[in-house]
């Protein structure tokens, strides 16, 4: 049996690591934009058109739109070549979906306009037990233990043969999944090595959002 807890604090030192390298090297391309005389960091208050604050401007361009655009681009390559790899039809996400939300918020949510809840609520049915879901994924389940309150949901129109039964009306939900390539997916899935390969690009991805959030929270004049 695979130690899922085991997995996922690998991929948080992973993430820790790469956080550091990500800050590393957006702060020596800050540094290298830095005007000649300023000895403060680029979260110091400048006077309004001083070298510091149009070197603060200038930081923010730089994080919002070329370091940006290279996110987004690497970003679609990833989402890309997920087309490289196929559902092979073992039929755990439609045994097994999870929410931190109960049938009942579901069904509210769904009601208010919420479009995935819409789609989810249109499929999936509350498991009456932990247990029958526990079957499904056991690793899983063990996993998010003691993760607060988790749902456990399948869906009905999973036939005996582990097909979809309606299948050319499938929600997009259905046909997008795993759309998220840090998703936990069972080592059955065909998406399962995609989601392996593309790990550090995406924890890398998501180290500069988290650190160019910051800085745009944090510079002066950023809020002018
Ligand atoms: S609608 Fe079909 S593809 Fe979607 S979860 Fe149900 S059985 Fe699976
Ligand atoms: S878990 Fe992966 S391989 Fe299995 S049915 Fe879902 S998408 Fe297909």
């Amino acid at each position: 049996m695979k130690d899922l807890n085991k997995t996922i604090d690998n991929t948080k030192k992973k993430y820790r690591e790469i956080f550091v390298q990500s800050l590393d090297a957006i702060q020596k391309r800050i540094d290298e934009i830095k005007p000649a005389g300023i000895e403060t960091d680029v979260f110091e208050k400048y006077p309004k058109d001083s070298d510091g604050y149009n070197w603060q401007k200038n930081v923010l361009d730089m994080l919002l739109n070329d370091i940006s655009k290279d996110i987004l681009a690497k970003w679609t390559e990833v989402l890309a070549y997920r087309k490289e790899f196929h559902c092979n039809g073992c039929a755990t996400c439609c045994n097994l979906a999870c929410s931190e939300f109960s049938p009942e918020e579901l069904k509210e949510k769904a009601k208010n306009g919420d479009k995935f809840a819409q789609q989810f609520t249109s499929i999936f049915i509350p498991y009456e037990t932990r247990e029958e879901a526990e079957k499904i994924y056991p690793e899983y389940l063990e996993l998010l233990k003691n993760q607060g309150d988790v749902y456990f949901y399948h869906c009905p129109k999973l036939n005996e043969c582990k097909r979809c039964s309606d299948y050319e009306n499938r929600p997009q939900i259905c046909r997008t999944f795993p759309d998220n390539p840090l998703d936990i997916l069972p080592e059955s899935c065909g998406y399962y090595n995609w989601r392996q390969e593309v790990e550090p690009v995406v924890l890398m991805l998501h180290s500069m959002v988290e650190i160019i959030d910051y800085y745009k929270e944090k510079i002066p004049a950023g809020k002018d």
